[in-house]
Order: structure tokens, then sequence, then C-alpha cells
């Protein structure tokens, strides 16, 4: 499905003229320094040199209309305050940098090649919420980056930049790397806070929500890597100037993956609310010049979209839901017309029935049954009712499990066989594909 651009050769490494928050890395790695040279720091400096309240913190956060990047697209300001800043004890910071979806490859960009920008937005992110403490939850197959990590925390340590203190304030600010083991559900936001305490990795039941009872029970935000990562630019800026770089609901800038059958796959940041032909044509376009047949918007627990709905479509959150999509995590994997829809949802079927960790039944259970139904289509030996069993299982997982794992597996099922349904019935009743180039 394409190559990520962490293994592509320094060609590939295009972020497009839009870009902000990977503007100028260029596949280089910052250092300290050079973020600060660019700037880097300077809004967490102005906030502490001007005592600005942190109420004022969360409302420019607010007015940038910045959006959850880790998939849910949950306001970031409105999260910010639901934490209870005024607790006593301990409250907790943590970022999802447990990039798992498949497709998605972005936020390994900015932990490898500009860190700081993540950790200066924790570190105004925990002066407006009141936290001490922070954790960054870095995806367990990337041990590299999490190497970077390490060595980019030591440097703002020494600096003065986090720790006691920071920069001769009242503000004290600890945060600490941590390295799951590749779980997929870990990248749940309370199955990822289980395996931070040290437990199994499996989500728990909500309410209560981490706002009230998150890491040991206490208080805890979680946002993704580039949504911390925006958070210097929003506060170096303004909130307005964010909100007006996208459009209304949508501010700002966005990082996109793009894989699959493109001539150049990688992550292009734009402004939200640019037409997906746009990104398409950064990205090299079609390879080979084939036609486009399909697009998964974001990530593969979204709704696959044909090319005729998606070649009209803004790369927007509100675009692509009102699309019956999602733009999730900003994961484009783009499918040219030599791609057999059953054997591409056949293995995104083995991907949730591999990867549900098993804690309730709709789940556990019904993403076997969903493998294996696709699985005895795509080698011949589907039965005509399969369809409607396959919509069925998926309409009895939907909104029955503790987390949106189930969600994500019965979405892609229930979106392939609406829009593709001809190619799963040939496959049915002719035992082979319908597309004529698929080998
Ligand atoms: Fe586990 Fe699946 Fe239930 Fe989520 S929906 S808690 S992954 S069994």
């Amino acid at each position: 499905m394409g190559r990520p651009i962490l293994n592509a050769p320094a060609e590939f490494i295009d972020y497009g003229p839009d870009a902000v928050l990977l503007a100028g890395l260029n596949g280089r790695n910052w250092r300290l320094a050079d973020y600060v040279q660019r700037g880097g720091y300077d809004a967490l400096k102005k906030i502490l040199a001007e005592k600005i309240p942190p109420e004022q913190v969360v409302a420019e956060v607010k007015k940038s209309a910045l959006r959850g990047r880790g998939g849910a697209g949950f306001p970031t300001g409105l999260k910010w305050s639901f934490m209870p800043r005024q607790f006593p004890g301990d409250k907790y910071l943590v970022c999802n940098s447990d990039e798992g979806e498949p497709g998605t490859f972005k936020d390994r960009d900015i932990l490898r090649y500009n860190p700081h920008s993540l950790f200066e937005g924790m570190a105004i992110a925990a002066y407006a919420m009141g936290c001490a403490r922070g954790y960054n939850y870095v995806h367990g197959e990337i041990w590299d980056v999490y190497e970077r990590c390490e060595e980019a925390i030591a440097e703002a340590y020494e600096a003065g930049l986090l720790g006691n203190d920071i920069l001769g304030s009242d503000f004290s600010f600890h945060l600490y790397n941590h390295h799951g083991y590749g779980a997929y559900i870990c990248g749940e936001e309370t199955a990822l806070l289980e395996s931070l305490e040290g437990k199994k990795g499996m989500p728990r039941f909500k309410p209560p929500f981490p706002a009230s009872y998150g890491l040991y029970g206490k208080p805890t935000t979680i946002n993704n890597t580039e949504t911390f990562a925006a958070v210097p630019w929003i506060i170096r800026n303004g909130g307005q100037w964010f909100l007006d770089l996208g459009i209304p609901n949508n501010g700002g800038t966005k990082i996109f993956s793009i894989s699959g059958d493109v001539e150049r796959p990688g992550n292009f940041e734009i402004k939200l609310g640019t037409p997906f032909s746009t990104l398409l044509e950064m990205a090299g376009g079609m390879r080979g010049g084939r036609p486009l047949k399909a697009v998964i918007p974001g990530g593969s627990s979204a709704p696959v979209l044909p090319a005729e709905i998606m070649m009209d479509l803004t790369m927007d959150y509100d675009a692509i839901a009102k699309a019956g999509s999602m733009l999730g995590s900003g994961a484009v994997i783009v499918l040219n017309d030599t791609r057999c829809m059953v054997k591409s949802l056949l293995r995104l079927s083995y991907f949730y029935y591999e990867e549900s960790c098993g804690q309730c039944t709709p789940c556990r259970e019904g993403t076997g049954w969903l493998w294996r139904m696709v699985d005895r289509i795509e080698n011949g030996n589907g039965r005509p009712e399969d369809l409607d069993v396959l919509t069925s299982v998926a309409d009895n997982i939907q909104g029955r499990t503790i987390c949106a794992l189930g969600d994500a597996a019965a979405l892609p099922v229930k979106s392939f066989i609406k829009h593709f349904r001809a190619e799963f019935e040939h496959h049915i009743a002719h035992k082979q594909c319908i597309v004529p180039a698929y080998v």
C-alpha cells in the first residue's frame, strides 16, 4: 500500500508550500538550536514572561478552531476546558504518539524531525491546565523515534525549558517519553492509560472520562502529537491567524499521509479546506496515470469513498463527514482501477480481527466473522446471502462495543459493500474478480 515517507529517498520529502508545522524541515532533524533559531519556545517564553492567565491560553486555542488530529477531530480548546484546573493533587497531560492506524505516518515525522514543537506545545498545555507531569507515549514499532525524543527531552531539560521553575518562573513541568510495544489498541486513549500504568492495554468503560478519572485515577488530558505541535504556532501568531489558515470550524493546516497508487507517497501539509484534487496533484497524481477508483480518506477505519464523490470534496472534517466518511487521522489511501475491492476489504478486516483486544463479545467474535466471510468471498466460496449477513454482522458490532475499534471494523465493511456491491456480487456469482487488470 505505498511507501511511507520515512523510507523514501530525499526527493520524496516535500511537505508542500502551505506547511507550517513541518515548514523548512526538508527531512532534517532539528536540534534545539535549530528550533529556537526559528522562533521555537518563544510562545512558552511569552506566556511565562507576561504571566498570561491560563484561561486566556485556553481561549486562544478555542478561537483557533484546532481540532484533534488523532482521528476524532474533537475541538482541542473545549477538551482543555473540561480539565478541572483547581483539582487538588496530581493532574496529568498525555500525548498520544501511538501512531498505529494503517496508512498513517505523519506523527513520526514530527517526533523525528521536530520533537521540540511537541514538547513546547505540551508545556503550554500543561501551563493552561495546571499539570505538573506529562507523558509522551510513542508507538512501539518506531524505536529510533523514541530514542530521538529521549535526546530532545534531555536538550530541553538542560536548557531549562522543562523541569522545575521553567525559565526562572514558578511553573514546573516534567515530561517523560514512554514507548509501547506496537499494539494498535493502545492508540485508544484509555487503553493507552492502562498501558502507561503497566497493565494490559485494554480500553476502559466510559464514563468516567479521562478528564475526571484518567492516569492513576487522576484528571488527565490526552491529545495527539500533531495537535500539541500546532499549539506553539497558535500562541505565537494568535488563534485568529490559525483559524484563518483553514476554514470556519476547521482551523489551520493538517498533515496528510498519502499512500497507495500515487506517484509520490508521503506527508503533505495543507490548509484544511483544500480540494482533494490539489492534494492528489501534490502527491504526483495517480501512479502510471491510471484512473482513480476509490479513496479511504482518513485511515483504515474511515469508510471508503468512490472517485466520483472524492474528486468533488475538500479536505476538511465537515466536508468528508457530509460525504459519509471521516477525515480521521489524515491517512489518505488511494486505490486505482486495478484494485480488487474484495481483496482490499479482506486486508482491512483481517487487521481489525487481529487487533481486537477481545474484551467485548461483538468485537471479539464479530471481527472474526467479518474476516472469515470476506475471506470466503475472495476465495470463491461466497454465498448469495453473504452480503446481507456481512452488513447485519457489521450493524450488530457498530455502537455495541466498549471502544471505537468495533465501529472501525464495521464501517469499512458497510462502505465497501455500499459503494462496490457489484464487485462483491461478481465474486460470489463467478468465483473470480471483476477487475480485468487485477493480478
Ligand atoms: Fe476490545 Fe474490541 Fe471491545 Fe475495543 S471494541 S474494547 S478492541 S473487544
